[in-house]
């Protein structure tokens, strides 16, 4: 599968430690999610005087968004140390043993597409989140014995793009559960500007502005487009991004001014040119697109859904009236009842 410049997700070109350069370290620095932000910062607060572990918090939403910057920042807040791991990595129930064993008291443990953990992995995190204990199974057989290990208390923050992915039983272990919202043009166009000052990018506000709008409402992307322009602008411009600069650079890489590349417009084309508008299933439409159908739904069709040229229905996808502005085509005739 090729890679998208406009993908949320992250991609080999996306150098991590440029990634952990670009990533706000405090509540302060992080723009938007303000109704998190505030209402992280009391837990926080309240937890710390407390002396208490933080709460467990589930943070969901689209990748690219920020529940990664959001986990270190809370563990900066709360002054502890963090340690970073996805579903995924933690193969066996011994995995998961070894880092709960090693945390130190209120520590957070950030897991990544937690949604992915599987069953037996999860069985051992029950007890540690609910009580600070871990479960083990010594030997085989009619002699196993089962014996209890005291952990130190500490957060659990997971992530995930649905909640609706986890379990019940796990979701339910969290007492924080938060959603991440995708972020307005303004507060990209704020993230882009203080991304090219740590850059060393010289950047007019009308430059940053026109990135943002392309930015699919996506801190990631946001990042990424500046890095293509500076280059852009270092090679074609005086190494400044201004807004003439940065549209010619985001014309270079197909993107139109919503920041929807060939393939969405691909997708839009085909659910009007070959379904008529649709409805139309998820899977025969990201059989269209070569995109495997979570990804579309998870990935794709929510940017598309918040700029209403997508609706979900319960018989299918739909295009809306928007889509055929957008595709500059004319709005497709309903069937006039005969009266006469
Ligand atoms: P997620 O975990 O949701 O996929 P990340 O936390 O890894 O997303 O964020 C991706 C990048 O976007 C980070 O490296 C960071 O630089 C930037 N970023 C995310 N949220 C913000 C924000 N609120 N303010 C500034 N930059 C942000």
């Amino acid at each position: 599968m090729e890679e998208r410049i406009v993908s949320a997700q992250r991609q080999t070109e996306d150098d991590p430690q440029l990634e952990a350069g670009l990533r706000p370290r405090s509540f302060k620095e992080y723009v938007g999610q303000e109704k998190i932000k505030e209402k992280l910062a009391i837990y926080v607060r309240a937890a710390q005087e407390r002396n208490e572990a933080l709460d467990h918090v589930l943070l969901y939403g689209p990748p690219g968004l920020g529940k990664t910057t959001l986990a270190h920042i809370i563990a900066w807040e709360l002054g502890v140390s963090i340690r970073v791991t996805s579903g995924p990595a933690i193969e066996r129930p011994g995995d998961l043993a070894a880092l709960l064993t090693n945390l130190g008291q209120g520590d957070v443990l950030f897991i990544d597409e937690i949604h992915r953990l599987n069953r037996s992995v999860e069985e051992i995190l029950y007890p540690a989140m609910e009580d600070n204990a871990l479960d083990i199974i010594i030997g085989k057989g009619p002699g196993a014995r089962s014996l209890r290990l005291e952990l130190a208390p500490f957060t659990m923050i997971g992530a995930t793009v649905r909640a609706g992915l986890l379990t019940s039983p796990l979701r339910d272990r969290f007492g924080v559960v938060d959603r991440l919202e995708f972020y307005t043009p303004e507060e990209l166009e704020q993230i882009i500007m203080r991304s090219a000052g740590i850059l060393n990018v010289k950047a007019e506000r009308e430059g940053a502005a026109i990135i943002a709008r392309a930015s699919r409402g996506t801190p990631r992307v946001a990042n990424r487009l500046l890095k293509r322009v500076r280059d852009y602008a270092q090679v074609k411009a005086d190494n400044i991004i201004t807004a003439a600069v940065a549209k010619e650079a985001l014309l270079m890489l197909q993107l139109d001014h919503k920041g929807l590349d060939e393939i969405d417009r691909r997708l839009l084309l085909a659910l009007v040119e070959k379904f008529e508008g649709g409805p139309v299933g998820l899977d025969t439409l990201a059989a269209c697109i070569s995109e495997e159908p979570e990804t579309l739904e998870d990935v794709y069709e929510p940017y598309l859904m918040q700029l209403g040229l997508l609706k979900r229905t319960a018989r299918g996808r739909m295009v809306t009236n928007e889509t055929y502005a957008y595709l500059k085509l004319p709005p497709r005739e309903e069937p006039q009842q005969k009266l006469w």
